[in-house]
């Protein structure tokens, strides 16, 4: 792996310069190797489980690595916390892939940093867990996030409420630049480091911005929206919730970050909240478009001083890109919908009619997944669609009408549908039982037989039909909690 490590470059003010904490008897827990391969690590590591959890746990520094901790602010349930930072985590640099593409790779659970506060730099098993599942799932749901590489457990207790097992995560992300990194400097009045950071950012993930000075900020803003619409509205497509939308979870580069308190809807009612911290419903399923747009007006007002010196005329300026977000939002979220729906185009009557069918699912309390698969089904199967026509009732024919007026044949609309509608998420019962099948009995078989799964979502493979039960309970009293 050879690494380099440009956000060194960005100077001190950014980071820490600190290794990671050696563990006790770091074991290789999960692996991905074809994310591996992607990755172009060397043969003779990758064939050797030994020395992946030394590198992968942090005890072994691989030559050209030079860990750091990274700086970030970030409001948290909207109060701003102006130092948060990487309390548990340390880049170890960036690598290139097959394609040419950079990516950080940063261990997660690696001991305590400058940044870590109360915390013991740690994370347990159950967390790490979860997100190489979710994060591997959200991938091959073609929703964009960060990658798991590998889970190394430590052969060290982690101390919660309950003594737990403890291991570090890899994350593989386009990069670790939040909203929070951009807050943290603006806070401080630091232009000089703001304007470095979005000259960063541009390079990393905006190339096509660059030298445009002034303009490329309100540009920029421009291009974080559009990714973090595109990213928002796939989580609404799959029934994400995240959980912990605060403004150092979000990315710069529109990927899916931070799998903490995460779960995903079943039933469709958009109050949706699992995290047990979330008592005010902040971040429940359907409010994640406005959180998204506060988010990005927080990021706004970071690039204020750097668009004028007269605070008016940059507000003047920021002002529209701001005002223009939940209209942009709705007409990338509703094509969304109409393609859930077989919809290769929306009429001005098709709003009325997606609207009608989630109020359905809704009061009927239908499993969001489920009904997608099946109305999907139903263009090439008749008993699928006997069934939802008992179920739907007039919704179901008023929606075969409209599809029909397509001029599209059924396999055509089917296979649209097919693209956007998963037959199989990580229910969050099956990723609690697959948990606490690794945590309790150090056991990965169940977790590799559900990553299979889960890596061709929009497939039914012989053993799908395993993990498409909806929970028999409806998730009624499932709880999520922030893995820290
Ligand atoms: P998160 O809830 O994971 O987004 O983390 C919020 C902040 O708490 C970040 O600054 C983390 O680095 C920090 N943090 C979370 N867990 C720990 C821990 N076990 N030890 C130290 N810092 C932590
Ligand atoms: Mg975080």
């Amino acid at each position: 792996m050879k690494f380099s490590n440009s956000y060194i470059g960005l100077g001190e003010a950014f980071y820490e310069r600190i290794r990671p904490t050696p563990v006790r008897d770091p074991r290789l827990f999960l692996w991905n190797s074809s994310l591996a391969e992607q990755l172009d690590i060397p043969d003779e590591l990758k064939n050797d489980p030994v020395a992946l959890a030394q590198v992968f746990s942090g005890n072994q520094i691989l030559p050209g690595s030079e860990p750091i901790a990274t700086a970030y602010a970030g409001h948290q349930f909207g109060s701003f916390v102006p130092r948060l930072g990487d309390g548990r985590a340390h880049l170890l640099g960036e690598v290139l892939d097959q394609f040419g593409k950079g990516w950080d790779i940063q261990l997660k659970g690696s001991g305590r940093t400058s940044f870590s506060r109360g915390g013991d730099g740690r994370c347990p098993l159950g967390p790490a867990v979860r997100e190489f599942i979710m994060s591997e799932a959200m991938n091959a749901l073609g929703v964009p996030t960060t990658r798991s590489l590998a889970v190394v457990t430590t052969g060290e207790p982690v101390f919660r409420e309950t003594t737990l097992p403890g291991a570090v995560v890899t994350r593989v992300a386009g990069s670790h630049i939040r909203v929070g990194t951009f807050q943290y400097f603006a806070a401080r009045g630091d232009l000089q480091a703001l304007k470095n950071l979005c000259s960063y950012a541009i390079k990393r993930h905006y190339p096509e911005l660059r030298g445009e000075a002034q303009k490329s900020y309100i540009l920029l803003i421009d291009k974080v929206i559009e990714r973090q619409i595109r990213l928002v509205v796939d989580w609404m497509r799959v029934g994400f919730i995240h959980g912990v939308m605060n403004t150092d979870n979000t990315t710069i580069s529109g990927e899916t970050i931070d799998y903490g308190p995460c779960a995903m809807l079943g039933i469709y009612d958009p109050r949706t909240v699992y995290s047990s911290i979330d008592t005010m419903g902040r971040y429940a399923f359907g409010n994640q478009p406005r959180i998204i747009h506060w988010n990005m007006a927080r990021f706004s007002e970071c690039l204020l001083p750097l668009i004028h010196d007269d605070a008016k005329k940059a507000v003047d300026r920021i002002g529209p890109v701001i005002t223009a977000f939940p209209d942009r939002f709705e007409t990338e979220y509703m094509k969304m919908l109409g393609k859930k729906l077989g919809l290769a185009s929306l009429g001005e009557e098709d709003r009325n009619l997606i609207a009608s069918v989630l109020n359905l699912l809704r009061e009927k309390r239908l499993d969001y997944t489920a009904t997608f698969d099946l109305l999907t089904e139903s263009l090439v199967s008749e008993a699928v669609a006997f069934r939802m026509k008992d179920e739907l009732g007039g919704y179901f024919e008023l929606w075969q009408k409209r599809v029909a007026e397509q001029h599209m044949v059924p396999q055509e609309v089917h296979a649209l549908m097919r693209q956007q509608n998963p037959a199989v998420i990580p229910r969050n019962h099956h990723v609690e039982e697959v948990i606490r099948e690794c945590v309790e009995k150090g056991e990965v078989t169940s977790a590799e037989k559900f990553l299979q799964v889960l890596r061709s979502p929009y497939e039914e493979l012989p053993q799908t039909y395993e993990y498409q039960d909806p929970p028999s309970d409806g998730d009624a009293n499932y709880q999520t909690f922030c893995g820290t």
